[in-house]
């Protein structure tokens, strides 16, 4: 968040955002699941700009073996954006951005995770971000989700989200890269669609409270179009599937 920039326009005279949006339009976005062969479980997705892989490996073993828990598997996501997915090269390895959002990610996709079924093993998902353009933590969540799913890993409901933010002193949905650098507030929220519930809900800049509620309420609204594409894309992976096993 850059606070507000007069030299810098983000919403014109009619009311579009630099890429052309309204106020409330989402960017064009895309899931495919089952993308890698080795992974139990994958996704791809691009959200804009955002170009995401996530990987899921388990319940397997846990390594270092004091991280087991007798009651329930550990679930240890690690987001992790790479050397070129920005324009500046990023350092290779962990920050304390990554680390905060791996931990957000971990709480996120744990609430719905049917744990307990698999005590003293981990599942293990792996977000890796190639491209960058804002809203990564919630494309990556979202595409995680899926990856959990299509991992067969037993689950309540998938996990999606939305950010939303102000720019230009306006309420807007899903910022770009621009609009988070250079506009007053992001908001990125996450829910458990079928319940509504919120499993991620971060803000970075200022808003007033009416304006909190209605990001929030566009970002769930949103949040529950997306939840449509990751049915969907799993829809396809195994309506794919069957197809391959009737040609055999
Ligand atoms: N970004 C960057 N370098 C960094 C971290 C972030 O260029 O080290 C960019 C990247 O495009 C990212 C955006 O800034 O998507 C917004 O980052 P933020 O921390 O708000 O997380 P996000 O919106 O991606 O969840």
């Amino acid at each position: 968040m850059g606070g507000i920039n007069k030299d810098i326009k983000l919403i014109d005279e009619n009311g579009k955002r630099i890429d052309g949006r309204s106020f409330n339009e989402l960017r064009p976005i895309k899931i495919e699941a089952g993308v890698l062969e080795r992974a139990d479980g994958s996704a791809y997705i691009e959200w804009g700009n955002n170009k995401i892989i996530a990987a899921v490996y388990g319940p397997r073993e846990v390594y270092p073996k004091h991280m087991q828990d007798p009651s329930r598997a550990v679930l240890r996501a690690r987001y992790n954006m790479a050397a070129f997915s920005v324009d500046e090269r990023k350092k290779p390895g962990p920050d304390r951005r990554s680390i905060e959002l791996s931990l957000v990610i971990s709480n996120a996709l744990s609430s719905v995770v049917l744990l307990e079924q698999f005590p003293r093993t981990a599942i293990d998902v792996f977000i890796e971000v190639l491209q960058a353009d804002a809203g990564t933590r919630i494309a990556g969540l979202t595409a995680a989700s899926v990856a959990l799913a299509d991992a067969g890993i037993p689950m309540k409901d998938l996990i999606v989200g939305c950010a939303a933010g102000k720019v230009d002193n306006t309420v807007v949905l899903d910022l770009n890269k621009e609009e988070d650098n250079y506009g007053q507030a992001d908001l990125p929220v996450a829910i458990i669609p079928r319940t509504k519930e919120i499993v991620l809900f971060q803000m970075d800049g200022d808003m007033t409270f009416d304006e909190v509620e209605m990001g929030l309420n566009m970002a769930i609204d949103a949040a529950l179009k997306v939840y449509e594409l990751q049915k969907d894309a799993l829809r396809r992976k195994y309506i794919n599937l069957a197809q391959e096993d009737e040609q055999q």
